[in-house]
């Protein structure tokens, strides 16, 4: 009798233990992405996909039949801050409501966690990564941050561009700041400890890689590399996705329908992989294609 107790405490515990809990993470490699449609008129995907990562990281990404850059937004909560990174490619809320989306999740948080200050930052200053910042501008408990060097210098307090690695304490969660000018000036990486993320933008992702300045573009990888060396790495997460999943095809420019895409995380090997290529090819910017990225020097 009481050996059928035991067992029944013991499989009851087997059932608990085995539930899927909230600390559990989402498998990013396997995630399915809402990847936009042949014919908009038909798609049915939200305007913006929510992924919980775990109990404080989600990941977001933009309906391609709202913009064809589709990129991804990442958001970090900490005991004191909360840290937006990216407010995407469309600046109307109505076909894009990202602050109503993120001030949910917050407002959710909250509810068990306490209060946080938003903090809104980019990976760098293009278009399609802070079109919607006027959605946060001027709302209570939020700072939207500046786009130029000058403006990250300031925030993160770095004085020796771009060499210096500053941090950012969200309260129980440090994220660092690693700046990697090359794709444009003011592009950064951005460090999770918690989760061993790295954010690296549109300066490496599973897709073309525009590099506009060259030479800080090569610096800017080999600190990566560099940084990868000293630090963890679960896994490098970029914003966006160009690479279909047949290694050295990409989807055409401008598409706004990507079945079969390329998975969203790339590995430090991959990251080591651009490294020695662009060590190989020297001063001169060449395009290259590689089995998860393109090398694409720009004017
Ligand atoms: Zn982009
Ligand atoms: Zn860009």
């Amino acid at each position: 009798m009481k050996l059928k107790i035991a067992i029944v405490i013991s499989s009851l515990f087997m059932i608990w233990s085995c539930r899927p809990s909230i600390e559990d993470t989402a498998d990013l490699n396997v995630q399915y992405w809402i990847h936009g449609s042949e014919n908009c008129e038909e798609n049915i995907d939200p305007p913006i996909q929510v992924v919980q990562y775990n109990r404080n990281t989600w990941i977001l990404r933009q309906n391609k039949c709202t913009n064809y850059e589709a990129p991804f937004m990442f958001l970090f909560i900490g005991d004191e801050k909360a840290l937006l990174v990216d407010t995407g490619a469309t600046k109307d809320d109505d076909s894009f409501p990202l602050y109503k989306t993120v001030k949910q999740i917050v407002d959710d948080w909250t509810k068990n966690n306490g209060e946080v200050e938003l903090i809104v930052a980019h990976t760098h200053k293009h278009g399609d990564h802070y079109a919607a910042d006027g959605q946060f501008e001027g709302k209570p408990n939020t700072t939207v941050l500046g786009l130029e060097v000058e403006d990250l210098m300031t925030f993160y307090k770095i004085s020796n561009w771009p060499e210096e690695i500053a941090d950012l304490e969200l309260g129980n969660r440090l994220m660092k700041i690693v700046p990697i000018p090359g794709h444009q000036a003011s592009s950064i990486a951005i460090y999770d400890t918690a989760t061993k993320i790295l954010l690296t933008g549109d300066t490496f992702y599973p897709g073309r890689l525009y590099v506009k300045d060259w030479n800080a573009f090569k610096m800017s990888i080999e600190r990566l590399v560099k940084f990868t060396d000293n630090n963890e790495i679960s896994m490098i997460l970029g914003n966006h996705i160009e690479m279909t999943q047949t290694a050295k095809v990409d989807y055409p420019m401008g598409t706004i329908y990507q079945p079969k895409e390329h998975q969203l995380p790339l590995s430090v090997l991959v990251l080591k992989e651009l490294s020695f290529a662009l060590t190989k090819l020297g001063d001169e910017p060449i395009k290259e294609v590689h089995d998860s990225f393109i090398i694409y020097p720009v004017e």
